[in-house]
């Protein structure tokens, strides 16, 4: 499971940079770094969390690669509990590369994806859902997304879960008490009173596993299509909606041709928008591949934005893009509102058999506000709109997380069931056991490498 060899990648993003990080972790992170690293002024000995500055050097030619600046954090105190050296060079692509190889021909290996945070893990510096958090930070796609990341790095769902955990574990000792004493049935004051303890807990466990709805939202974002016929003004809504706070552009390697992908957030929803071609009929072969990722987007789709035009009539083709529209989360958008009406609302809202349209010019931006109410409220419902602070609760937002308290759940109300019904106390503990367990994967009190290496396969190589 862990390896106490040394291991060594370069920690910053591939590409050219101002600076390059290589990273070493493990027993031997000094004795190899040393060999790369020539000090402008011999330390002796090397203080932990202190910069050096001096050349980078290929260790067999003796040649210098860069000058740079070198940090040892001694362990426990680093990031994966480990001796953690870290050689800053300038940050070219090559170059980083070159003292990489430098490193790894002194003896480190080269670490998996996410294999720092997995030893950070091992040696009890973060339990799961913290190393989990580390990489949500990373990725965050929204501002809400980034603190709903922080505060679980900061332990508060790990707390949350703790909390249940514990009053679990008092359940299920004060059960298996009875098991000692076979003979003896369980007072019927006690079972009352069991039976209360574990339906308060299942409510409990259950509105932590609900705050998944809009936990998930912030974390991953909602997929969002953007659909109706050419020149309705789909790319000037998706603009419109990029202009009013950000956008992150991610290129999702496709199966034809990278596809874009943008996060756009709008009223804190981030909503991760696909560059969706029309659904009209191909004429060509590139317009083909267009209309099969448009499809491909659709069923994927979380949220729809359906955009009319109002200023032209409604024709064939936008019939078409309603035929599209079943079941599914829609917003109908009435765009050009500023350009004399053609299209008549209520026929429209007749025929959409959905929530009313949102009046919008994508132009000027009359109508934003509407549509951004009318978002938070599809993606977020009734719950406010950010739930940071809530009672000081904490969020789930990773379906993990979610599917361990789901188990959890179940295991309970099967305990609560078998209670009731009067089963021996030994069988009512099995199920408080499975449930303790599932409970425990959340922060990997109770972990298998199959559920690690799922955790950590997510991960970059160098985090
Ligand atoms: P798409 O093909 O659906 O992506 O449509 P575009 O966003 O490219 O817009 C088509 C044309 O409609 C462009 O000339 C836009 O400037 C224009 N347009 C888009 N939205 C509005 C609007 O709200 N009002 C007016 N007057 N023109 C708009």
């Amino acid at each position: 499971m862990y390896e106490r060899d040394t291991i060594a990648a370069i920690a910053t993003p591939p590409g050219q940079g101002g600076v390059a990080i290589i990273r070493v972790s493990g027993p031997q992170a000094e004795i190899v770094a040393r060999q790369v690293f020539v000090f402008s002024h011999s330390p002796d000995p090397l203080l932990s969390h202190r910069f050096y500055f001096g050349r980078i050097i290929d260790p067999l030619t003796r040649s210098p690669l860069d000058q740079g600046l070198l940090v040892l954090m001694r362990s426990p105190q680093s990031y994966t509990g480990e001796d953690i050296v870290e050689i800053h060079c300038h940050g070219g692509s090559l170059l980083s590369r070159r003292v990489l190889t430098a490193v790894l021909a002194q003896g480190a290996r080269f670490a998996t994806p996410g294999e720092f945070t997995k030893r950070a893990f091992l040696n009890g510096r973060l339990d799961l859902s913290q190393a989990e958090a580390v990489l949500d930070l990373i990725q965050a796609k929204s501002d809400q997304g980034l603190s709903l990341a922080w505060e679980q790095l900061a332990g508060r769902l790990s707390a949350a879960c703790a909390a249940l955990r514990e009053r679990l574990l008092v359940l299920t000792a004060y059960l298996e008490a009875f098991i000692d004493f076979p003979e003896d049935d369980i007072p019927e004051r006690s079972q009352t009173e069991l039976a209360h303890e574990l339906q308060v807990l299942i409510a409990d466990v259950d509105s932590l596993c609900a705050t998944f709805s809009q936990g998930k939202v912030y974390r991953e974002g909602i997929r969002t299509a953007i659909i109706g016929k050419p020149n309705v003004g789909k790319s000037s809504l998706l603009n419109l909606l990029a202009g009013s706070e950000r956008a992150i552009v991610t290129a999702v390697p496709g199966t034809t041709r990278d596809v874009l992908e943008e996060t756009v957030v709008i009223g804190g929803v981030p909503l991760v928008v696909w560059d969706t071609a029309g659904l009209r009929h191909p004429t060509d072969e590139v317009e083909r591949i267009g209309v099969e990722r448009a499809r491909a987007g659709l069923r994927e789709a979380e949220l729809v934005l359906a955009v009319f035009d109002a200023s032209r009539p409604f024709d064939e083709e936008d019939k078409a893009v309603c035929a599209e529209l079943v079941a599914k989360s829609v917003i109908p958008v009435l765009n050009k509102i500023d350009l004399p009406l053609v299209v008549h609302p209520p026929d429209l809202e007749k025929r959409l058999r959905a929530e009313p349209l949102v009046h919008l010019s994508a132009k000027s931006g009359i109508g934003l506000e509407k549509l951004t109410e009318r978002i938070q409220q599809a993606t977020l419902g009734t719950q406010s709109v950010f739930i940071e602070g809530q009672d000081g609760g904490a969020i789930v937002s990773r379906v993990r997380h979610r599917d361990a308290l789901t188990k959890t759940v179940q295991n309970l109300r099967q305990a609560s069931t078998s209670l009731i019904e009067g089963v021996p106390p030994d069988l009512v503990a099995v199920d408080l056991h499975a449930a303790l367990d599932h409970i425990g994967e959340i922060t990997g009190h109770v972990s298998t490498e199959d559920i690690l290496d799922k955790v950590f396969r997510e991960f970059c190589i160098g985090k």
